[in-house]
């Protein structure tokens, strides 16, 4: 089974998951996109109120911020994979709860685990938890850590939410030289960013047959469409703008 395949069975799984309440407030389950191949992933804390609406990560203002760092870099969104620790949107945005994040995590690994990306950079001290239980993010922001985890040989960069760039002028300053330190981290072990728009062509275009029922099943199809029995993967749409309210890092 490929990437892709393996991630469109598990955004139906989480589109059918029921292992918290925050499924029945939510509008649309947001499991990550776009590229099935990606060797840097972002992992944020939760669908707001305009990914709850479009099924997309990080879309709205901070998607925004997100995609103009990741220009910085000369990435696009189509290089890497985004996606949260919480796959549907909690209430008014408030911080997800220890029961809620053992609940969802098992999606998050099992996406990891198909994808198997080199790097990991974690958006707010939820995500930053999840794989570095103990830290701190204002102590760790920007600085990288080798880790073993589950198996991967994962290099963690940790920092700031875009979100809390947004209401913090000093955050925001923090996050942009965190981004740009991103090159000279990940070059010397390997990882070359001018080469990542090549390698995620074979995201564009998958050559898979695909049928409503299946399409239905993608809870990451908001950024696909069906051409000629092909499905595409889309750029995500313009952010709206909006800036989120409540608690994201
Ligand atoms: S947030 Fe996660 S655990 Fe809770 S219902 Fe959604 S997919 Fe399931």
């Amino acid at each position: 089974m490929s990437n892709q395949e393996e991630l469109i069975r598990l955004a139906s799984e989480i589109k059918n998951c029921q292992k918290c309440p925050l499924y029945k407030a939510a509008t649309n389950p947001v499991p990550g996109a776009p590229n099935p191949n990606a060797e840097i992933v972002f992992v944020g804390e939760a669908p707001g109120y305009w990914e709850d609406q479009k099924g997309i990560p990080f879309v709205g203002a901070a998607g925004n911020l997100l995609d103009k760092l990741l220009a910085k870099i000369s990435v696009k969104r189509d290089d890497v994979f985004v996606c949260n620790i919480l796959k549907h949107r909690p209430p008014n945005n408030r911080a997800p709860m220890p029961d809620e994040i053992t609940a969802c995590t098992p999606f998050l690994k099992r996406q990891l685990l198909t994808i198997k990306p080199k790097v990991v950079i974690t958006l707010g001290r939820f995500a930053m938890n999840y794989f570095i239980p103990e830290a701190y993010i204002s102590q760790t922001h920007g600085h990288p850590m080798s880790v073993n985890w589950e198996g991967l040989d994962l290099l963690i960069i940790p920092m700031y939410h875009p979100a809390a760039a947004l209401r913090n002028g000093q955050v925001m300053k923090q996050l942009e030289e965190d981004f740009l330190k991103v090159p000279e981290i990940i070059e010397p072990r390997g990882l070359n960013l001018r080469y990542q728009s090549k390698r995620s062509v074979g995201a564009k275009i998958l050559n898979q047959k695909t049928n409503s029922s299946t399409e239905k099943a993608h809870g990451f199809l908001g950024s696909r469409i069906k051409t000629n029995g092909q499905l595409v993967v889309k750029p995500a749409p313009p952010p709206e703008p909006e800036i989120e309210q409540g608690k994201l890092f």
